[in-house]
């Protein structure tokens, strides 16, 4: 990252007193770990600080230091905005014209990222936005105390599914090393982020695993309004039943359609080195990384389906990859 987008982040949070955070909505760990890391960091030299989540913190974040300062309105008169793994103005799930004014900083590690604010500090390198954090927080003139190191292993530790990504570097290694060094407890966010789930979520997987349907080296299924409601799952993500599906052998990319109300159907894609799905993703107005990708598509279920299906074959054709 240049040395003059740093100087200029760090002059802009010098100058302001009232900063609003926000992240993407259905926020994961990566999402929720950066805002707060950035929020009590903040804090720490004063500032006031309000992050912003459209559905507040999922209940397995609500561990994390700071959770509990999470609003779910944007506040009026901030005068600094920062976007945190958010890789275009849309993702915040508000309407862009309710936000209070063009954000100032955007910290991100998405390919997909537009570049939207005034100060975009964006590596594509990075496993998680909180991998870059742990580098320009000190860099900013910010503090990383166990609280704050906790948050940056939670987005590191989720982003990477336990380290398991082709996106870990030695460099992830080493911070995360360095995290556990100042007090990040690594165990009981494992456990609590990724080797622990609720009864229903169980259960509106059931749902999702009767509808799987396999076509040579694709493997989908749906989730609707409708399972949520008979099991009484309180999200509107698909409980991380992508990344179950995409341990199945034998298939080049798995997508998951989780049906949203107001007409609207949020796409998950998962795929093998080969396949690119962020740029199919990117395609239907959605975005991520080369093997982890998503879009939130308007319009009814079967449609939708058959053109995000139709458009991953054709991805899938272009690739000589071998596949079961
Ligand atoms: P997931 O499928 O787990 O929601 O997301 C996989 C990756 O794609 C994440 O990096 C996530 O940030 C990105 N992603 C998911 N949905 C969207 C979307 O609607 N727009 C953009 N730009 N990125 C998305
Ligand atoms: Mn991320």
């Amino acid at each position: 990252m240049g040395e003059t987008t740093i100087e200029m982040a760090r002059a802009a949070i010098n100058a302001a007193q009232r900063v609003i955070i926000l992240s993407h909505e259905r926020p994961d760990g990566d999402a929720v770990g950066s805002l707060l890391a950035l929020t009590l960091s903040l804090e720490r030299v004063g500032k006031n600080v309000t992050p912003v989540l459209l559905e507040g913190v999922p209940s397995r974040f609500r561990f994390l230091p700071g959770a509990d300062k999470v609003k779910t309105d944007i506040p009026s008169g901030g005068d600094l905005l920062i976007l945190v793994d958010a890789s275009d103005l849309q993702r915040t799930g508000f309407p862009i014209k309710t936000l209070p004014r063009q954000p100032d900083i955007n910290i991100d590690h998405h390919p997909t990222n537009t570049d939207f604010a005034l100060i975009n500090i964006v590596n594509h390198q990075a496993s998680a936005t909180t991998e870059i954090l742990y580098d320009i927080i000190p860099q900013l003139g910010l503090e990383i105390d166990t609280e704050v190191a906790t948050n940056l292993m939670t987005g590191l530790i989720t982003d990477t599914i336990g380290f398991r990504t082709d996106s870990v570097t030695s460099r992830t290694l080493e911070i995360a090393s360095e995290l556990v060094g100042i007090g990040a407890p690594m165990a009981e966010i494992y456990a609590r982020t990724l080797n622990q789930r609720s009864f229903v979520s169980a259960q509106y997987w059931g749902r999702g695993l009767n509808r799987l349907e396999r076509e040579n080296g694709i493997l989908w299924t749906s989730l609707t309004v409708e399972d949520r409601e008979l099991v009484g799952y309180p999200g509107s993500d698909d409980a991380d039943l992508v990344n179950l599906l995409a341990t199945i052998e034998g298939i080049q990319v798995v997508l998951i359609f989780i049906e949203q109300v107001g007409g609207k159907v949020k796409v998950s894609w998962r795929s093998r080195p080969g396949v690119n799905v962020a740029e199919i993703a990117f395609s239907f107005g959605g975005g991520g990384h080369e093997q982890a990708a998503g879009a939130t598509i308007e319009g009814g279920m079967q449609e939708i389906k058959e053109r995000v299906l139709t458009a991953t074959r054709g991805s899938i054709s272009l690739s000589p990859e071998e596949f079961a």
